[in-house]
């Protein structure tokens, strides 16, 4: 029989096929005496010839889709391989105290890891976590148990685990994976969001649902409504068959907008942009007709590997994204770790409130080299096209301040060294931080412009955790006190003649986008996959009608009645019509 859940529907579209649990929990072998060590360290051998085998295979194909960057993870995986300290260590661990393979094997594997997390070099801390991702898979060959690979699945399914790390999205195999489910999280955490730039299905926050959907069980996940179907009758197969074939033919239908400029009914134009963490989100942006990039989250560049990214890497990049883009603007956002997003190969103490500790602009102020590597590099890249820059996580004006004199410094550095630089280079804020947004009339003379970031925004108006589920309920977008922030940003701006774009994931809310266009906002920057939609609906708004009903929605108490409203007064437009 059918069992339904439900969770949050994170990244839409429906997909149909088997359940693939991602264990997260580790095996701890016991010791076992060995007769025959010889053929033991044999089979050890063996193990991690396979293991290297795989890890080549993976090399390869990791860089053919995602490129040489995001594939040097597995060379230092390959040389862990084949390093004699670890490999002759444990087979003389097998050969001299006659124990089992798996057993040396996570015991000498451990010392390794847990000397060097102690050290405070961050590259060597940074290969204990390929140590143990090693070790994973030659343990997973020994015990001939499957090894989880994301780059290398190679059967259609459905991922279902207790949470996907950003990086672990990154390496799905787009090819087999039909989207995933995962126990926590929520719209805004961020494996919803690449989720959404993946532009494959996503639902976050099942729940219990994740341990109670069978290993390999057909499964069909309504990524639109976030509902999952186990097992589900041959009836609901058909009809799921039907929908989703449907949703494929909207979207081609969309794509006929791909080139159209974003104007309102009544001729006003604004910018619809993208969203992008890779840039292999570059091609999806521009297939999705995005005219510009409004968020380029660049902290994705320093995900998923061992060390940071030098300035040369770093420069790649950025000359890549603008030149792909040019002459569309690109706004570029200095390194945002921290909060859900980690780096463990930096030294980043615990925090017991990490949304409120010491994440983003603020840890780059504290570590200058880190910060002005990334100057250097988005300098040296300006010239290859219409850069903006960026600063994410301000609350007051100092920090801006001290930070756009670093990039002064690094300017006029670059300048005496003779390099060549754009003429003029736009820098901009995000509103990420009440503080920011309550006293923008401060910050507006010192920026070009401002982009809203509602994932935080709200998050820190309401006083409620992004990523935790069970207060998700007050992520209210629509709220007024959400709209009477956005309306006092917007309005700083507009006094000291600067535009102001919302990258946060509001901008792509069909209930929000009347209201953010009769607000006044310039620019909409949202995941790739939303941009058609809010094409089309933006040319049956009339924004100045849109104007008048934003300041009611304004003096409304409550989110209900605001999305009450809104929804009315659409249908009751386009009805009219
Ligand atoms: C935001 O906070 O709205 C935002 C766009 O930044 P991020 O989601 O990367 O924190
Ligand atoms: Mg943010």
């Amino acid at each position: 029989m059918t069992q339904a859940w439900k969770g949050i529907a994170a990244s839409p579209g429906i997909a149909i096929a088997r359940a693939f649990h991602l264990a997260s929990e580790r095996f701890i072998p016991t010791q076992q005496t060995i007769q025959d060590s010889a053929s033991e360290v044999e089979r050890f051998r063996q193990a991690v010839a396979v293991s290297r085998e795989e890890v080549e295979a993976i090399r390869a194909s990791a860089e053919e889709r995602l490129g040489a960057d995001k594939a040097e993870i597995f060379e230092g995986h390959l040389m862990i391989l084949e390093d004699p300290d670890l490999i002759e260590a444990i087979e003389e661990k097998i050969a001299d105290e006659a124990v089992n393979a798996e057993f040396a094997l996570h015991e000498v594997s451990q010392s390794f890891i847990e000397l060097l997390q102690s050290m405070s070099d961050e590259l060597l801390r940074g290969r204990a976590i390929d140590i143990e991702d090693v070790s994973g898979r030659m343990m997973s060959h020994l015990r001939g148990v499957p090894h989880m690979d994301l780059a290398n699945l190679s059967e259609e399914c459905i991922i279902v685990a207790r949470d996907l790390t950003p990086s672990d999205t990154a390496q799905l195999n787009l090819e087999v994976v039909r989207g995933f489910i995962t126990e926590v999280g929520s719209r805004t955490s961020h494996s919803a969001i690449m989720a959404r730039s993946l532009e494959i299905p996503a639902i976050v926050g099942a729940g219990s649902a994740v341990n109670e959907i069978p290993e390999f069980s057909t499964i069909i996940m309504d990524a639109n409504q976030g509902v999952i179907l186990v097992n589900p009758s041959s009836e609901e197969l058909e009809s799921y068959q039907d929908k989703k074939q449907k949703d494929d033919v909207r979207r081609t239908e969309l794509k006929g907008l791909r080139d159209q400029p974003t104007l309102s009914k009544d001729g006003k134009q604004v910018e619809l942009a993208a969203n992008i963490g890779s840039l292999e989100d570059i091609a999806r942006a521009i297939d999705n007709g995005a005219e510009g990039i409004g968020l380029f989250r660049t902290e994705f560049l320093y995900m998923g590997r061992s060390s940071l990214p030098t300035e040369e890497e770093q420069f790649t990049s950025y000359k890549y994204a603008l030149e792909k883009m040019n002459p569309k603007p690109v706004v570029i956002r200095t390194l945002d770790i921290g909060g859900d997003k980690e780096l463990p190969y930096m030294e980043l103490p615990k925090e017991s409130n990490p949304f409120l500790g010491q994440r983003a602009l603020r840890l780059c102020l504290d570590r200058q080299e880190l910060f002005r590597t990334q100057l250097r590099a988005l300098l040296r890249a300006s010239r290859y096209g219409n850069l903006k820059i960026m600063f994410p996580m301000i609350a007051v004006l100092e920090e801006l301040l001290e930070a756009k004199k670093l990039l002064e410094e690094e300017k006029q550095k670059l300048i005496a060294e003779g390099v060549q630089l754009a003429e003029h280079i736009e820098v901009g804020m995000m509103v990420e931080i009440p503080a920011a947004a309550v006293a923008a009339d401060l910050f507006a003379p010192e920026v070009d412009f401002f982009s809203i970031g509602t994932n935080d925004l709200i998050q820190y108006t309401m006083a409620a955790d992004r990523m935790n589920e069970t207060v998700s309920y007050l992520y209210q977008p629509w709220h007024p006190s959400l709209l009477r922030l956005i309306r006092l940003v917007i309005q700083a701006a507009e006094k000291e003649g600067k535009w102001v774009g919302m990258c946060g994931e509001m901008a792509g809310d069909h209930t929000a986008i009347p209201l953010l266009l009769g607000l006044g906002l310039h620019e909409f920057s949202m995941s790739s996959g939303a941009i058609l939609q809010a094409r089309e609906l933006i040319g049956q708004l009339d924004r100045s009608e849109w104007s008048d009903y934003a300041n009611q929605a304004l003096t409304m108490r409550s989110t209900q009645e605001i999305t009450q409203f809104v929804e009315h007064t659409r249908n009751g437009v386009t009805q009219h019509d």
